[in-house]
């Protein structure tokens, strides 16, 4: 059967714009699709007041993997945007990661052994052998005030739960740093494109053809007829028409606004780790590009469950929904013309670095 294209790539995101990028370089013919208006998926930026707005949630590109990271310079060099959020208890500021700078405003302590010797006694105090839920887990990891006051709230806000009603095993790990060191990764490199992530997308997807406002579902017959093989990233269990049931997911509600000052709070992140106030984060736009424009752009991060409508960005890899999406896997197995692929198709959550890795991997 003769196709009018190689591939038929549903979702402009990260994953689809790289692999399109690859197909078209390896000769390929290629069509892109997307339901929304724009490309770039939840990178895509929004330019308010001369600001890149991230209009799906803050992006900072964080990577290890030097392939990765000179293939997105070779398209957009990045700027020396270094990520060290702040959190703010109760009307008190504390630096993040857990670093000397935040044992100094925790506890007015000086050095690396007082801090290890306080977080150690907390640690034994607690008494905690086996954890049973988040809480415990956290405490016997880092100790009760640091706990208390920069991990309990926010978590909860985060989950909608409550820590002790939480599984022990979505923290692993809680790195604490021993230096007075800022940055929240540890990461070789990360950046932000300079002049916004749509620069990004918008050569990688330079001479493809490209349609917006189209959702493969709406004429789903017609996109299978038109290429020899589908890269659908989008939800797995939507593709599949829901027959084992739905995947479930967390979502976030941004509130936007512009404001007539040139500069709220001096950092592109402050999270809001105290349960009082009901946002998880404030992101001021401007800071992740050293923006001196005269207004400022910030977003109020809500928490939210995910309901259809609203975007499904977090999968809830939880017992439930991890056996669910196996069953999906599995079918998706048997496919020979379709390639699952991105946070959605694959149903995990991906940094931005993994998507580009798994798509130029797969290509
Ligand atoms: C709030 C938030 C913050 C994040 N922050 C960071 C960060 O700081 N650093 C980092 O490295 N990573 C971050 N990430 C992860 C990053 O967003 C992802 O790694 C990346 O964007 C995933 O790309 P993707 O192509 O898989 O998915 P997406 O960007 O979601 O793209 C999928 C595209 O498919 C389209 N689509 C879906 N269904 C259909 C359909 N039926 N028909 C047509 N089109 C369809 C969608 O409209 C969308 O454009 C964050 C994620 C979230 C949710």
């Amino acid at each position: 059967m003769q196709y009018k294209y190689d591939y038929l790539i549903v979702g402009s995101g990260l994953f689809g714009s790289v692999f399109a990028y690859k197909a078209r370089q390896a000769g390929k013919t290629v069509l892109v699709i997307d339901k929304r208006p724009h490309t770039g998926g939840n990178i895509h930026c929004e330019t308010i007041e001369g600001i890149n707005v991230h209009k799906y949630g803050a992006h900072i590109f964080h990577t290890s993997n030097k392939e990765v990271w000179d293939f997105v310079n070779s398209f957009v060099p990045f700027n020396r945007y270094t990520n060290s959020p702040v959190a703010d208890y109760k009307g008190k500021l504390y630096n993040l990661p857990f670093n000397m700078n935040t044992f100094y405003a925790l506890w007015g302590i000086r050095t690396p052994a007082e801090a290890q010797a306080k977080i150690e006694a907390q640690r034994k105090e607690s008494g905690i052998v086996e954890p049973r839920n988040l809480e415990e887990q956290a405490i016997s990891l880092v100790g009760n005030d640091i706990y208390d006051i920069l991990i309990k709230g926010y978590t909860e806000k985060q989950w909608g739960r409550k820590c002790s009603e939480l599984p022990a095993f979505i923290i692993k790990r809680l790195p604490v740093r021993f230096t007075f060191d800022n940055n929240y990764f540890n990461d070789d490199y990360q950046g932000i494109p300079i002049g916004g992530y749509n620069k990004l997308i918008e050569s990688l997807l330079d001479r493809i053809e490209v349609k917006n406002n189209t959702n493969f579902f709406e004429d789903r017959k017609y996109w299978e007829s038109i290429a020899a093989k589908i890269v659908f990233t989008g939800r797995i269990d939507e593709y599949y028409e829901y027959r084992f049931g739905k995947l479930e997911y967390r979502t976030v509600r941004f509130e936007t606004e512009t404001l007539d000052c040139g500069n709220y709070q001096g950092n592109a992140v402050v999270n809001y780790t105290g349960a009082e106030v009901p946002y998880t984060r404030i992101i001021e736009h401007k800071h992740f590009e050293f923006g001196h424009q005269e207004k400022t752009v910030i977003s109020r991060e809500y928490a939210a469950e995910w309901q259809e409508g609203s975007e499904p960005f977090y999968p809830v890899n939880d017992k439930k929904n991890s056996a669910l999406y196996e069953q999906y896997r599995r079918l998706a197995d048997t496919e020979c013309s379709v390639i699952f692929g991105g946070r959605l198709g694959e149903y995990k959550y991906y940094d931005m670095d993994k998507v580009i890795e798994n798509a130029l991997n797969y290509f």
